[in-house]
This record gives C-alpha cells, sequence and structure tokens, in this order.
C-alpha cells in the first residue's frame, strides 16, 4: 500500500524555535528568555468588546474578508497613522501575520519559483516556501549590519526570483531597513516582475525616528503586498488575527486560499479588532525601550558583541568568538547556567543568540547574571 504523504510536508521540520522553547520549559529551574510575544495581557477594553460582541449574539458567519466596518477601521488606522492608502477592497482580515504570509506566497508561487529571504530571518518564511514548492534563496546580511547589500541583492536575482520579503523590525536582529536600504532595494526591483513581501508586524514597536516600510513605494503597488498583525502591538498573540493589504488585483486572488482554508476570521473578535486600533500603545513602546536599553548595556558590558536594535523585542548576539555553533552554545548555557535563550541557526545565522526582553525587569536581570556567569565560564 503506497501511502506517501505530500512530500513538500514531509520534507519540512516543525519550527526548532518551539523545540527549543519547550526544552526550556522543561529543563526545572530555568530562566527563559525565549518567547517572542508580550508579557502584558490585552487590554481591557479590547477583551470587554469581544465579550459584549458575544452577547450580542455576534457568533454567525462572518464576510470572509471581514466586516466591512473593520476593513474601514484598518484602512483609517493605516492611512493615519502610516500613510499607507489601502481601501477596504484592498485589506483581508487573516488568521494572524501567519496566515497572511501563508496565502500571500501561495497566490505568488508556482512550484520552482524563488524566493529571496534575507537572513537571518523568522523561520516561518522558509517553510512555507517550501510547502508552496517554491524554493528559498537566502541572502546572509550579518556581514553588512544587518541591511541588505544592494550587490548582494542584484547577485540574488534571476529569471526565476518571484519575490523578495522584507522585515522590518526584524526578527530576531531587532533591525530596521534605512532609506538607503530600501531605496537600493526599489532601484532593482522597480522594473522587474517581483513581489516584496512587506513583513512588517513589529512597527509600531520602533525605537527610533524614520522609519520606513517599503511599501511607500507606491509606484510598485501592483507588486507590494503588506504582512500586518494584532499579535504584537496590542499583546493580542492568542488570539490569532492579522491582516494582508495589496493592490486589488492581488488581494482578490489572496481570498481564494483564505477562503478554502479558514473561510474568515471569528466573528466575535472583530468588533474588538477595532477597539485595538483606537489603543494607545505608548505605554507599552516605553517598556520595551527601557528595557531594551537595560539588555543592550548589559550585554555589551559583558563584551558581547551586537548590534543595538531598534525596534521589536529580541536582541541578537554574537557568541562566534566561544568557538562553537549556536545549538551547543545554548544548550551548555541552559545546563551549566539554567537560562535559555534560542540558537541563531534556527533563523539560518550560526554563531549567535536571540535573547527575547518580553519579560519581567527581575527576570530579565536573573536570566542576564546568569549569561554573564556562563560566558566568564568558558
Ligand atoms: N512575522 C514575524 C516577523 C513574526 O516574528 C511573527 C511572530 O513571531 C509573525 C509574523 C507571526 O505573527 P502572528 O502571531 O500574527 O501570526
Amino acid at each position: 500500500m503506497d501511502l506517501r504523504l505530500n512530500d513538500a510536508v514531509m520534507n519540512v521540520e516543525l519550527s526548532g524555535i518551539r523545540r527549543f522553547t519547550y526544552l526550556v520549559r522543561d529543563t526545572p529551574g530555568a530562566c527563559a528568555l525565549t518567547i517572542g510575544e508580550p508579557d502584558q495581557n490585552t487590554p481591557g477594553p479590547i477583551k470587554e468588546a469581544a465579550k459584549a460582541a458575544l452577547d450580542n449574539n455576534n457568533t454567525h458567519y462572518p464576510p470572509g474578508n471581514g466586516f466591512p466596518y473593520l476593513l474601514q477601521a484598518i484602512s483609517r488606522f493605516e492611512a493615519e497613522h502610516h500613510g499607507l492608502h489601502y481601501g477596504p477592497d484592498e485589506i483581508m482580515v487573516t488568521v494572524g501575520a501567519t496566515e497572511a504570509v501563508f496565502v500571500t506566497l501561495s497566490t505568488l508561487l508556482n512550484p520552482g519559483d524563488e524566493v529571496i529571504i534575507p537572513t537571518p530571518a523568522f523561520g516561518l518564511y522558509e517553510a512555507i516556501v517550501r510547502l508552496c514548492r517554491g524554493v528559498p534563496v537566502f541572502l546572509p546580511t550579518e556581514d553588512s549590519g544587518f541591511q541588505i547589500d544592494s550587490g548582494a541583492l542584484a547577485a540574488s536575482l534571476t529569471p526565476r526570483t518571484k519575490a523578495v520579503i522584507l522585515t522590518s523590525p526584524n526578527n530576531p536582529t531587532g533591525c530596521i531597513y534605512s532609506k538607503e536600504t530600501l531605496d537600493a532595494i526599489h532601484d532593482l526591483l522597480k522594473d522587474r516582475p517581483v513581489f516584496v513581501v512587506c513583513d512588517d508586524v513589529y512597527r509600531t514597536l520602533t525605537y527610533v525616528d524614520g522609519y520606513h516600510s517599503f511599501a511607500e513605494y507606491q509606484d510598485m503597488r501592483d507588486r507590494i503586498v503588506v504582512v500586518q498583525s494584532f499579535s504584537k502591538p496590542y499583546a493580542m498573540t492568542g488570539w490569532r488575527v492579522g491582516y494582508v493589504m495589496a493592490d486589488a488585483a492581488v488581494k482578490s486572488r489572496l481570498e481564494v486560499f483564505h477562503q478554502y482554508a479558514v473561510t474568515s476570521v471569528p466573528a466575535f473578535i472583530q468588533p474588538a479588532c477595532v477597539k485595538a486600533l483606537q489603543t494607545d500603545t505608548t505605554p507599552m513602546l516605553e517598556i520595551f525601550r527601557k528595557r531594551r536599553d537595560y539588555v543592550y548595556h548589559r550585554l555589551t558590558d559583558m563584551g558581547l558583541s551586537i548590534q543595538e536594535p531598534q525596534g521589536a523585542f529580541y536582541v541578537f548576539v554574537d557568541v562566534r568568538k566561544y568557538g562553537m555553533d549556536s545549538i551547543t552554545f545554548c544548550e551548555r548555557m541552559l545546563k551549566e547556567s539554567l537560562v535559555g535563550v534560542i540558537p541563531g541557526i534556527y533563523f539560518g545565522t550560526e554563531g549567535y543568540m536571540r535573547l527575547s526582553y518580553c519579560y519581567s525587569d527581575e527576570d530579565l536581570k536573573e536570566g542576564l547574571d546568569r549569561i554573564e556567569r556562563f560566558i566568564k565560564s568558558l
């Protein structure tokens, strides 16, 4: 009996980040600095809006793209806060940014199409490209300060290149692509049939002025897809809701995958998403800014080499001088000093570790003390 499953699925492993997170969780007494979600809870008014929606029996099938009032609210929010102009017919509410990336790549790729993924990168992209039978093409950025070198990008482009993925602020580096970087990418791509997927899920968590998204290059509007999420800015990771914005012609095709995979996102969370868009995220930003400063200074005082994070809530630390691969380094640190971080190789870059500062001041201090003890012991 031939029970052969889909080769694309059989060839993709479950996330290494998850595996390591569970290893840390199951290590007694370990202090975790692993997680990629705000430690705060969802703000009360957002939860109240969902409760009220349930009480009002907002429990029936909603429209596939999302309720029109939510699409309107997102359209207004993006115009007012980010200067991006997408009409309600160019927006689709998704099951987190994860589904947004999934429907986007599923819609763009034919088998064998290449997708350029600047590394280090969130592992989701490689997995989805492979599931779509596309070919991930990795573009290392560690030698260019985690900016994309336009010469290297030019050398990676081939007639099979279908898309480039830009994540800014970046997971795991916390870096933001500079205007110069984006201009150079735009120069290279503006006359090519190549899509740019802007994963901007951390854009409200930026600690520097002058943030620019590639989505601003509206002369390429027919080839830009913007992915967004409610997870990070509003501490709503468990709600599983995000959205995607694209020129109407592309967006109308994204709906096909979405419709047959999930139908729509749950009805009663959609009024809560409108409330979320009205939430002032500055207090949370200030908490993360203070933590970033603390973590950055502690690590540099230990003599570790880091690019100062400009956004998100991660630090990507160079540990190459200790002469171990990143999994060995992180496993030893967990075993010997009971502190858990994520090996850089899970983001496609060897010799680094990712540390998250989604933890209380006390936990961060304890975790950093343990890291300090570990590296002194080496
Ligand atoms: N994109 C990036 C860069 C992320 O770091 C994450 C989650 O960590 C996601 C997308 C997925 O977010 P969501 O919770 O909206 O699916």
